[in-house]
């Protein structure tokens, strides 16, 4: 698609919008918000790419006053993991200059496996560099920590960093320094205060469970651990100490689903990307979701697919 037609296309969106989705219309709910969850991007110098991101976070923006803030599920860019820093520095160039100019919003960022550098590369070099592992993403997002809080009316916000290094690849998990850090924040969380707790990598998901077509030969499900937190059993026993966690928010998949296990509501919410801009992945339309915060609690997902609004 040309530029000229994207943007006629993105102005007609914009006209669409003038009339807020009942979905998400929260006048009537004092303290509620709602909040864009934006994943799984992969922003990448091409047109297709660069196009799609700006339509995603120009539709998202077009629902101000309605939308408090963004949160970047993970997977800024295409792929951080086995690319040149010349490479890698194109792709944080794109995100940063659509994000300028399409984005006027807060937002939060949660790190992606693909937004790590260099851990698929043997160079030497490349793991010596300043920028190896996650501090160039950390640098890009402005973020001090790989790993955070933050409070908004009565809700409070637990972004973690779910994916680690493991021999050339990635594992799905919190270290060790994390974990404690996470037991002493959920300790510390106001009693008034609903959490929602958020990762790139699904805690508990019915999407990793189908993201490969076959089971094994013998008939056992097939889950890599790329693919499912593998300390599921321990985050949720931690969390079933604390009965103010409402819900957890991941991308990852680029599929949509939502498991309640033990009475939190596990998300997993597409991704804005598709399958990496070829359109829909697996039958779920590139899309992004609005979440609608409680002030008792309750949470409502809308999925919106943007690109056909
Ligand atoms: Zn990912």
């Amino acid at each position: 698609m040309n530029r000229r037609k994207f943007l006629q296309q993105s102005s007609l969106s914009a006209a669409v919008l003038s009339v807020t989705p009942s979905a998400f219309a929260s006048e009537n709910k004092p303290a509620s918000f709602t909040i864009g969850f934006l994943s799984d991007v992969h922003v990448k110098p091409t047109e297709t790419a660069e196009a799609g991101m700006r339509k995603a976070y120009r539709h998202v923006n077009g629902l101000k006053p309605s939308v408090d803030f963004i949160i970047n599920g993970g997977d800024a860019i295409m792929d951080a993991l086995n690319a040149s820093k010349e490479k890698v520095q194109k792709q944080w160039d794109v995100w940063n200059k659509v994000l300028t100019d399409e984005n006027k919003l807060p937002i939060y960022h949660c790190i992606g496996n693909h937004d790590a550098w260099g851990w698929q590369m043997t160079d030497v070099e490349v793991k010596n560099d300043p920028l190896y592992d996650k501090k160039w993403v950390l640098q890009q997002h402005n973020m001090k920590e790989r790993f955070y809080s933050f409070a908004h009316k009565n809700w409070k916000f637990i972004v973690l960093d779910s994916a680690q290094e493991n021999n050339g690849g990635y594992i799905a998990r919190i270290d060790e320094p994390q974990f404690a850090w996470l037991e002493n924040e959920l300790k510390q969380t106001d009693a008034a205060q609903h959490i929602c707790i958020v990762s790139h990598i699904p805690i508990v998901s019915f999407c990793s469970a189908v993201f490969y077509d076959k089971n094994e030969p013998n008939g056992d499900w097939k889950i890599s651990r790329a693919l499912l937190h593998v300390d599921s059993r321990r985050l949720t026993d931690l969390f079933k100490n604390h009965q103010s966690i409402r819900c957890c928010l991941s991308g990852h998949i680029h599929m949509q689903d939502m498991v309640e296990y033990r009475g939190i509501n596990y998300y997993c919410n597409g991704a804005v990307s598709g399958d990496w801009w070829n359109g829909p992945y697996k039958g779920f339309e590139p899309s992004y979701a609005l979440f609608e915060f409680d002030s008792d609690g309750k949470v409502t997902r809308t999925m919106m697919n943007y690109g056909n609004i």
